[in-house]
């Protein structure tokens, strides 16, 4: 049903690429020469995951989330949060790897629509990372929170990416993501048609329906494009 849409719009992480920050503090730890374990994994998320949910509703800036969330562990190691910042986002840089399913998809999908992507992740990786898989060449869109100045669900960031599209009709756009409060909500709230990529089989509140759901990538592509 490919043919509903003149454009596509992506979220990024654990849509597009598995993200998987245990991985890169491992790295970061073991270039202290300190053994990572999953308890410096646990107290990391006690600080981040609030600081990324108080992003996404606008109450601190994208500065403030990477440099925050580093702060006891700057303490640790002796050096500034801001280096351990810098040094994470090289390390998820270097470990990033597409979804299942992604090349594939994103490959078939660039011949027939216009594909972007709106994230609420840090410009830093996502230049990198596009670089890297090769999916710079085949999406027409950009958009990172960072620098719109609001993350998603705010109405601003799409309105922000409809602007760059030239304002298609709002019924031939399609937003798919991993996530109920920032990519469905935020979809249905901008009059676009969403598809939530529900990776753990979770039910969604009747005020967040999407309008599709999926729960990989490749059930995607059988959906948007027939047999992958
Ligand atoms: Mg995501």
């Amino acid at each position: 049903m490919i043919e509903r849409y003149d454009w596509l719009l992506f979220d990024a992480d654990d849509t597009l690429f598995h993200f998987d920050g245990s991985l890169g503090l491992e790295a970061l730890f073991n270039s202290f020469d300190a053994v990572f374990t999953p308890d410096d994994f646990k107290q990391f998320q006690t600080l981040n995951k609030p600081l990324w949910d108080q992003y996404a509703q606008g109450l601190v800036t994208a500065d403030e989330v990477q440099i925050r969330r580093f702060v006891p562990l700057a303490q640790r190691f002796g050096v500034t949060a801001e280096q351990l910042n810098s040094d994470f986002i090289d390390a998820m840089a270097e470990l990033c790897e597409p979804l299942p399913g992604a090349l594939n998809l994103v490959h078939a999908l660039s011949e027939r629509v216009q594909l972007g992507i709106i994230t609420n992740g840090f410009t830093e990786l996502q230049d990198r990372r596009m670089r890297r898989v090769g999916f710079d060449r085949h999406f027409d869109l950009l958009v990172i929170s960072e620098q719109v100045g609001v993350a998603k669900p705010h109405l601003d960031i799409f309105e922000h990416a409809f602007a760059r599209m030239n304002n298609p009709a709002r019924e031939r756009i399609l937003m798919v993501g991993d996530n109920l409060h920032t990519d469905v909500a935020g979809g249905r709230n901008a009059g676009i048609d969403t598809c939530w990529l529900n990776h753990h089989g979770k039910a969604a509140p009747a005020e967040l329906q999407p309008t599709y759901e999926v729960s990989n990538l490749l059930q995607l592509h059988q959906l948007l494009l027939g047999a992958a």
